[in-house]
């Protein structure tokens, strides 16, 4: 579609990083053009609009660009998925493995209860790593994840598939 093909032309394309072998899909351009975001939120706003859905889940930190815009528009609360240390109080931890060592996500523990329906945003998908520890978490909560969203794919990574294995449905916008 003409929305795909402008959002896909808004997204930079950087070679070796963060390190060598890397081709980096850099969404800070879509940021500098106001009608490529809307675009983005529009598709997004539109789909969820009339959705079984109680929150939003947002992904540190560029899932929280996308998040925040959504919640407000379709006026629904926010849950903030952070990375380790950064968030005071009651908290549950999630660790996950990377490529090389591992990593950890957290949420509050009165983020979401039993018998919310949350739906996960994040930037773009790759081994699905960080979306798997997200819906962990909020499913330990009680929460129920009906869909994970992100504007970017890379199926060739498989992490999209894994989080459908993993009972969640996922909707992107553009593939590479
Ligand atoms: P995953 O957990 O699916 O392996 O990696 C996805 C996470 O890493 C997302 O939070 C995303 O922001 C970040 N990420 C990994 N590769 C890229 C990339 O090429 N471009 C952008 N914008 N984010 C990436």
């Amino acid at each position: 579609s003409y929305d795909e093909c402008y959002i896909r032309s808004v997204i930079r394309a950087v070679p070796d990083w963060p390190e060598p072998g890397v081709m980096f899909r850099d969404i800070a351009p879509l940021f500098q053009d106001p009608k490529a975001l809307h675009c983005v939120i529009d598709a997004f706003s539109q789909r969820y609009i009339d959705a079984d859905i109680s929150h939003i889940a947002a992904l540190d930190a560029r899932g929280f660009l996308l998040g925040s815009i959504l919640s407000y528009k379709l006026n629904l609360p926010l849950i903030l998925i952070r990375k380790k240390g950064k968030l005071p109080g009651d908290t549950l931890t999630e660790e996950y493995q990377l490529e090389y060592g591992s990593a950890c996500v957290e949420v509050h523990t009165d983020a979401c209860k039993e018998g919310d329906k949350v739906l996960l945003i994040d930037d773009l998908i790759a081994t699905g790593g960080s979306l798997l520890a997200a819906s962990t978490l909020l499913r330990k909560l009680g929460a129920e994840i009906t869909e994970a969203a992100a504007i970017i794919d890379l199926p060739f990574l498989h992490g999209s598939s894994k989080i459908q294995e993993a009972g969640i449905p996922v909707h992107t916008l553009i593939a590479y």
